[in-house]
């Protein structure tokens, strides 16, 4: 069993709190249907790690954010937007966006339609506040103003 907190919590409070939010993600997917599958490739029998466990990438269950989290930080801790993946998938998948019709084995019907109901908005908020177009481009105004600074030199 582990102990509540790995001792590097307290320095990476962040990074603690969204490992054990997908933990508890995958406790409670695990408990609902029993058993855990990649979404992806369709992989059985996926165990879940305590923090302090040695993982054995071979069954290891996996949090993919679908929307990568690097991209929409306000979609990491939104479960719509949680895949269970195995280490390979989700090692291969990385920061890139796929589309949704890789999720070839969805836990349940809702996943896709949750998803695709994850708001515009919510997905496409570039850190200026202004909403980003559909290849991840912002549209604000801050790319004006160094489109302006460079045009002044
Ligand atoms: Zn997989």
């Amino acid at each position: 069993m582990c102990k509540e907190r790995p001792f590097w919590a307290k320095k990476n409070e962040e990074k603690w709190l969204q490992l054990e939010f997908n933990i508890n993600f995958l406790k409670q997917t695990k408990k609902e249907f029993k058993n855990l599958h990649c979404e992806y490739c369709g992989k059985k029998n996926l165990k879940v790690y305590g923090w302090c466990e040695k993982v054995d990438t071979k069954d290891v269950a996996t949090v993919d954010h679908f929307y990568p989290k690097s991209k929409y930080d306000n979609l990491k801790k939104n479960k719509d937007n949680f895949v269970v993946s195995c280490y390979s998938c989700n090692n291969i998948k990385k920061d890139n966006l796929w589309e949704i019709v890789k999720i070839k084995y969805p836990i349940n019907n809702n996943k896709i339609t949750k998803i695709k109901n994850i708001r515009m908005s919510e997905r496409n908020k570039c850190g200026c506040g202004n909403t980003k177009d559909e290849n991840g481009y912002c549209d604000g105004s801050h790319m004006n103003i160094v489109k302006e600074n460079t045009d002044k030199k």
